[in-house]
C-alpha cells in the first residue's frame, strides 16, 4: 500500500484543481459583446499584490484613473468607480437623481433594464420604446420632455442586444430646450470603443464597466458625473447607500480620490494599466478608429453572407447583429451548433439576445480584437456554412 502524506495530498488536489477552473477558460476567444478579450499583460495586473485601500498609493492609482477616464470620455466631469458591474451606476443614476419622474428611452433589453431598475426602487418612471431595430430619436424624446413631467432622461448609447447606437448628437441639440433634466446615458458597451464626447453633448451621467470595449475582467463600473447631476441628488429623500452617488462623490472629494468602502483593488490595478495603455500607447483616436475599421468589415462580411440586423443608418461601432439565416435562404443556422463548430478553434460569438436569440447572432469587434482576429472567426462562420 502507498500512502501519500497529507501535504502532497493537497497539492495533488490543488492541482487537480487548478487545472479543472484553468484548462476550459484560458484559451477562448471571445467574440461574444462582454467579457471581451483581456491580454495577457493587463490579467497579470491582477495577481499583484493587496495594498491598503486608504494608503497614499491608492490615491495615486484612483487619481491617475480618473484622469485618463476623463480623456477617454471627453469631460472633465467627476469621474466615480463603483465595485459592481455596470447595472450598479446605472441603478444608482436613476435613484440618485430623480426627484420627479424618470423618462426611460428603450430600444431593447438595457433600456428595458433602466426601467425595472426605477420601478423596482419605486422611483415614477415611463417607458418610451422603440421598434426593436430602430433608434431613439430626437423627436420622440423632445415630445416626451415637453410635457414637463420629467426631471430625467435616460438614453442607451449602444444597445447590444439589437446592435443600434443611437443618435445622441441629435438628441443633444434637443436637450438644449430642456437645462432642469438630468440626462443619464448608458455606455456600458460603447464607451472606450465609440468616440463619446460627453461634455460637448451635454451628458450629465455617463454610465460604462470594464468587461466591454475597456477589455478588462467584469467587476468595476465607471460613470463621469457633472455637477448639475450632483446639485439634484441633494433633492432626492432616498438615494440608499452603496449606489448613492452624492456619498461616492463627497467621499472622493474629502479623502482624496477614495471609496466609501473597499474596492477591487486587483481591478484597480488592471484599470490603471489598461487606460495608460490606451491613452500613451495605442492613443484614443487610434483605439476609435480601429473599432470603426473592425465595424466596417465585420458589417461588409455580414452583407455577403447573411444581413445586419438593425436600421443601417445607426449601425453600433463595437458590435454587429446579424440575422440567422444566410443570404438566400429562409431557414435560420442554428447558433448553439455553429457555436459547437466553433469551440474546437477555440472561438465563441454571441447568441441574439432576449427576444433576438436564435432569431439574430452577434460578433463583438471591440476591446483589443484586431482585423486579424475578426478575419479568422468571419472565415470559420464560412467553413461553417460550407460544412452544411
Ligand atoms: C452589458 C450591458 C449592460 C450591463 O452591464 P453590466 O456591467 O453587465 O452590469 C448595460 N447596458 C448595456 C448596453 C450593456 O451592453
Amino acid at each position: 500500500m502507498i500512502l501519500c502524506s497529507p501535504k502532497l495530498a493537497t497539492r495533488a488536489r490543488m492541482a487537480e484543481l487548478n487545472n479543472l477552473i484553468l484548462t476550459p477558460v484560458m484559451a477562448i476567444k471571445l467574440f461574444i459583446p462582454g467579457p471581451t478579450v483581456v491580454s495577457e499583460d493587463i490579467l497579470k495586473e491582477m495577481s499583484l499584490p493587496m495594498i491598503a485601500h486608504r494608503s497614499k498609493k491608492a490615491s495615486e492609482i484612483q487619481k491617475r484613473i480618473s484622469d485618463n477616464m476623463q480623456k477617454i470620455l471627453f469631460t472633465e466631469n467627476r469621474i466615480l468607480l463603483s465595485t459592481s458591474s455596470g447595472s450598479g451606476l446605472m441603478e444608482g443614476a436613476i435613484r440618485s437623481c430623480t426627484a420627479k419622474r424618470a423618462a426611460v428611452f428603450s430600444i431593447g433589453a438595457f433600456g428595458d433594464k433602466w426601467y425595472k431598475m426605477a420601478k423596482t426602487n419605486g422611483i415614477p418612471a415611463d417607458k418610451f420604446d422603440s421598434v426593436m431595430g430602430e433608434p431613439t430619436t430626437a423627436e420622440m424624446v423632445d415630445a416626451a420632455l415637453s410635457t414637463g413631467k420629467y426631471d430625467l432622461l435616460t438614453v442607451t448609447h449602444n444597445e447590444t442586444s439589437s446592435g443600434i447606437q443611437n443618435p445622441v448628437e441629435e438628441i443633444a441639440e434637443v436637450m438644449k430646450k430642456y437645462p432642469d433634466v438630468v440626462w443619464c446615458v448608458d455606455a456600458v458597451s460603447s464607451a472606450a470603443g465609440s468616440k463619446i464626447e460627453t461634455d460637448k453633448l451635454g451628458i450629465d451621467v455617463l454610465i460604462t464597466s470594464t468587461q466591454k470595449a475597456l477589455a478588462l475582467p467584469p467587476g468595476l463600473a465607471i460613470c463621469a458625473m457633472s455637477k448639475k447631476a450632483y446639485d439634484r441628488t441633494a433633492e432626492v429623500e432616498n438615494r440608499g447607500l452603496y449606489f448613492d452617488l452624492r456619498t461616492i462623490w463627497d467621499f472622493i472629494d474629502k479623502k482624496n480620490y477614495q471609496y466609501t468602502s473597499t474596492p477591487c483593488l486587483s481591478l484597480m490595478y488592471a484599470l490603471d494599466k489598461q487606460l495608460q495603455h490606451i491613452v500613451e500607447v495605442e492613443g484614443i483616436e487610434n483605439r476609435f478608429a480601429r473599432h470603426e475599421e473592425l465595424a466596417a468589415y465585420t458589417r461588409a462580411w455580414a452583407d455577403e453572407h447573411f444581413a445586419v440586423y438593425p436600421n443601417r443608418k445607426y449601425l453600433s461601432k463595437t458590435l454587429t447583429v446579424i440575422d440567422s439565416r444566410p443570404k438566400g435562404s429562409d431557414e435560420m443556422i442554428s447558433i448553439p451548433e455553429l457555436n459547437a463548430f466553433l469551440a474546437p478553434r477555440n472561438l465563441q460569438l454571441g447568441n441574439g439576445y432576449g427576444g433576438l436569440k436564435d432569431k439574430t447572432f452577434r460578433i463583438a469587434h471591440m476591446g483589443e480584437l484586431q482585423m486579424e482576429d475578426m478575419k479568422e472567426i468571419t472565415a470559420a462562420v464560412e467553413d461553417f456554412l460550407k460544412s452544411k
